[in-house]
């Protein structure tokens, strides 16, 4: 008779923690899984699907505009927050009980509290006061938003958490920081119709990204609403019924809400790490190998809360690497090298591989292929865009080790583009490609001369 009352017991019920609970169970393992929230995590509940919702919902704006250029008539759209929010919390909630109905059918017990490490093979949960023997424990927390930076009144902002709580479309908003969220909700306000500043310490928005598409990025956005880059926020304050953001130029901009993105952190506090002698890295996370496991054998962690690379899809595939890997016989590492993501601004960007500054100094001489091009549908729509396409090749193998895409769609396309370069297409594989005409992607494939070689760093 074993020591323990389950073989896994998997800490967070976010897009890690559901999918190793799921497989393990597969695997027949006896799992238990303890979210103190909803099941679901950041991604569904309040992250990627709600706010993918409401990019769709900002994409109107541009489709009734563009409507009038191929012969439609649309009287005064108007748009309704109350609407939008009640069918996404709807959607939102119908999501998670599939993702408890999906738990339950495996066989997974769900403990809906706060479960903390108590040694290494046991956890307890803090509601019921229950204390459970767990073989393995997984720790799948993921991370939460922060109130950075630290200024007086930062307090009145909200983050990524409360933005899906809001009852009634700002009028005016503030968004600071240049990642990923800020980037992307600053476009969903500006299209719904709030006036919108974004704002960002840095020179341009999204770094780590190749920096054509970052200006590509910027210039799009310099039209949408007013972008603020090379500036930080001093100070906030309630004044006359509105939020007054001070500016370190002496500027004043007055909103209704103000919207923090400037990172997430991992959720380690008050788990018990300590208790089991596990060390947090610098940036809050926790350490693990390759398979996911820490430095305790018996625990595991995945998804943000080791801060690798913070994106739902790579914590499904980790928490599925580790139940093959533990559960299934089938020891799995996570590659973390290629990763094809998109950024749901608009226009939206989609990338896989390098960047061209990191693809040089990888490389060595990479050819840059180049196509910015007005899209077919702005001819008659009227609208001033402009695609950019980019495709990077390694000159030594002709491996495409970077494509990059700012345009309509450009996350679907992405997608299928991201097929070709994991398994090592070469530009020749590009170029014998058959077009898809008259498609914006087609490009991709008859793309002939570089725009420009690039020599190593020093070689000219
Ligand atoms: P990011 O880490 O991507 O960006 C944080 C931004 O805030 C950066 O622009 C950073 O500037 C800025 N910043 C950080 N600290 C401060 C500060 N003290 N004062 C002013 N600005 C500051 O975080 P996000 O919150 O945007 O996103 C978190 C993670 O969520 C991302 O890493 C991403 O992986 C994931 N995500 C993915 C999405 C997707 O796949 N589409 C969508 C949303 C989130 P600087 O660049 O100068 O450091």
């Amino acid at each position: 008779m074993s020591d323990f009352d389950v073989d896994l017991f998997v800490i967070g019920g976010g897009s890690g923690g559901v999918r190793a609970a799921r497989i393990a169970a597969g695997y027949g393992a006896k799992v238990m899984l303890a979210e103190e929230y909803r099941v679901g995590g950041t991604c569904v509940i309040r992250g990627c699907v709600p706010k993918k919702l409401m990019v769709y919902a900002g994409r109107f704006a541009d489709e009734f505009e563009d409507a009038a250029g191929f012969g439609w008539t649309v009287e005064k759209p108007r748009f309704d927050w109350a609407t939008l929010k009640r069918r996404r919390d709807a959607e939102v909630t119908r999501l998670e009980g599939i993702y408890d109905t999906n738990l339950i059918r495996a066989g997974v017990e769900i403990a809906p509290e706060r479960a903390v490490i108590e040694d290494p093979h046991t956890v307890r949960l803090l509601t019921s006061g229950r204390t459970i023997r767990a073989e393995r424990i997984l720790v799948a927390v993921g991370a939460h938003p922060v109130k950075e930076p630290a200024v007086p009144g930062i307090g009145l902002a909200i983050t990524s958490n409360e933005v899906f709580e809001l009852e009634s479309l700002p009028e005016r908003i503030l968004v600071i920081g240049g990642g990923y969220i800020a980037v992307e909700f600053a476009g969903v306000f500006a299209a719904l119709g709030s006036a919108t500043t974004l704002l960002h310490r840095g020179a341009g928005l999204l770094r780590g990204f190749d920096d054509e598409v970052r200006d590509a990025l910027a210039e799009a956005y310099s039209h949408r609403m007013d972008l603020r880059l090379g500036r930080t926020l001093t100070g906030i304050e309630r004044r006359d019924g509105a939020l007054c953001a001070r500016l370190d130029d002496g500027s004043e901009i007055r909103v209704d809400q103000v919207l923090i993105a400037t990172g997430r952190k991992p959720n380690v506090a008050g788990l018990g790490l300590d208790r089991v002698g596990i060390e947090v890295d610098a940036a809050g996370a926790i350490p693990v190998d390759a398979y996911s496991q820490t430095k305790v054998p018996s625990i595991y962690a995945v998804g943000d809360v080791t801060n690798r690379a913070n994106l739902t899809p790579v914590a499904i595939r980790e928490g599925h690497a580790f139940a093959d890997t533990v559960y299934g016989g089938k020891p799995t590492c996570v590659d973390h090298h290629l990763i094809p993501t998109a950024v749901f601004s608009t226009p939206e960007i989609g990338v896989v591989g390098h960047s061209e500054a990191v693809a040089r100094e990888l490389y060595g001489t990479i050819d840059v292929y180049k196509a910015r091009f007005r899209p077919m549908k702005a001819t008659l729509s009227g609208r001033d865009e402009r695609i950019l396409m980019k495709v990077i090749v390694a000159c030594a193998t002709d491996r495409v080790v970077g494509v990059h895409i700012v345009g309509h769609d450009a996350g679907e396309v992405i997608q299928a583009v991201g097929i070709a370069v994991t398994m090592g297409a070469t530009k020749a594989d590009f170029d014998r490609t058959i077009a898809v005409h008259p498609t914006a992607a087609e490009e991709l494939v008859t793309l002939r001369v570089p725009e420009v070689t690039k020599h190593p760093v020093g070689v000219g």
